[in-house]
């Protein structure tokens, strides 16, 4: 590892000022996991300047304001898994980050991490776009607010330049009626990131229609995105096998027209089909949406 200039900001006003006296050269450093592997690796250009917001406390935040759910970038998986709030508004988001890596890395990878890395497998993102997150980008010039959903431009690329720090996440907690769940599929059942997974959030009425549904595949896509035709497919119907099975299908379909048939189709076709009809299954089973 070549040398770097380390610097350890006490506020985010300090930290966008390095960021921004750097000319977006410098990396932000949160939990590491991700950018150590990524510095280890043989050849890498190291950056100059590194800037470690992980003493920046008003980054940690989770909390309930209003309707929405507030997270600090600096949240980790652990922290979000333990909390309160989130298992309360939403559990999805707990259940998918409980399946993330080992204890030692939820404990110090950060949601905030998760998202900026843009691997396409990162497991807190499904979730996260299907319960409609925002995100808050704070640079010297001020902040601006963006969709998740509008956020990746292509694997590993944010819309985010390089003197913006991410500096909240905001989402509605999920109301009354609302089921969700994460399905994670993976090459083993531990430390094992996401081969394909999905996450869905259903609301039904009280007379047990759906009236809206949100499906998003995860590391699927070459960006992640909502599948509005499967979507489309449920609202107004009552929840059945017969149904999600065939939303699968819709799903599956999507993703294949997207990629092109190569030689891993033959897997993947069935595969997605079935993760997203047990997804929905699951949704209206082991719920991980509103406990009501
Ligand atoms: C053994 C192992 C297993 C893993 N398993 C999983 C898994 O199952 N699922 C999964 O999704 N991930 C997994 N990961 C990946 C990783 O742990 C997560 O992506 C983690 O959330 C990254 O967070 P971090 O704080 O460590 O990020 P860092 O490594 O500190 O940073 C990651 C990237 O985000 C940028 N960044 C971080 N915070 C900010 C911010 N606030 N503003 C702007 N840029 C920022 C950094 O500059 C860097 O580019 C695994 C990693 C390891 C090493």
């Amino acid at each position: 590892m070549k040398p770097f200039t380390y610097i350890a900001p006490g506020s985010v006003k300090e930290a966008v000022a390095a960021l921004h006296e750097n000319g977006g050269t410098a990396r932000v450093l949160a939990g590491g996991t991700d950018l150590l592997l990524e510095w280890r690796r043989p050849g890498v250009r190291m950056p100059a300047v590194v800037v470690d917001i992980s003493r920046i406390e008003s980054l940690r935040r989770i909390s309930l304001e209003g309707p929405d759910i507030l997270l600090g970038p600096l949240a980790t998986h652990g922290e979000l898994m333990r909390s309160g709030v989130i298992r309360s508004g939403a559990a999805i988001l707990a259940s998918a980050a409980s399946t993330i890596g080992s204890p030692q890395i939820r404990n110090r990878g950060t949601i905030g991490g998760n998202i900026m890395n843009g691997a396409p497998c990162a497991d807190t993102v499904p979730p996260l776009i299907a319960l409609g997150a925002t995100v808050t980008l704070s640079s010297a010039d001020g902040t601006r607010e963006c969709h998740l959903s509008g956020f990746f431009n292509k694997p590993y690329a944010t819309i985010a330049t390089g003197e913006e720090l991410l500096t909240q996440v905001r989402f509605p907690a999920l109301l009354p009626g609302t089921k969700a769940s994460f399905v994670k599929l993976a090459r083993r059942n531990a430390l094992s990131i996401s081969r394909l997974s999905v996450a869905a959030v259903v609301s039904v009425d009280d007379s047990g229609l759906i009236t809206d549904a949100r499906i998003v595949p995860g590391a699927a896509h070459s960006v992640w995105k909502r599948t509005m035709e499967a979507e489309n497919l449920l609202i107004g119907k009552a929840p059945s096998a017969t149904l999600f099975a065939e939303a699968g299908r819709v799903v599956s379909a999507v993703v294949i027209k997207e990629t092109g048939r190569r030689w891993s189709t033959e897997y993947k076709e069935p595969v997605i089909a079935a993760l997203v009809r047990r997804t929905l299954e699951k949704c209206f089973t082991d719920n991980d949406g509103h406990p009501s």
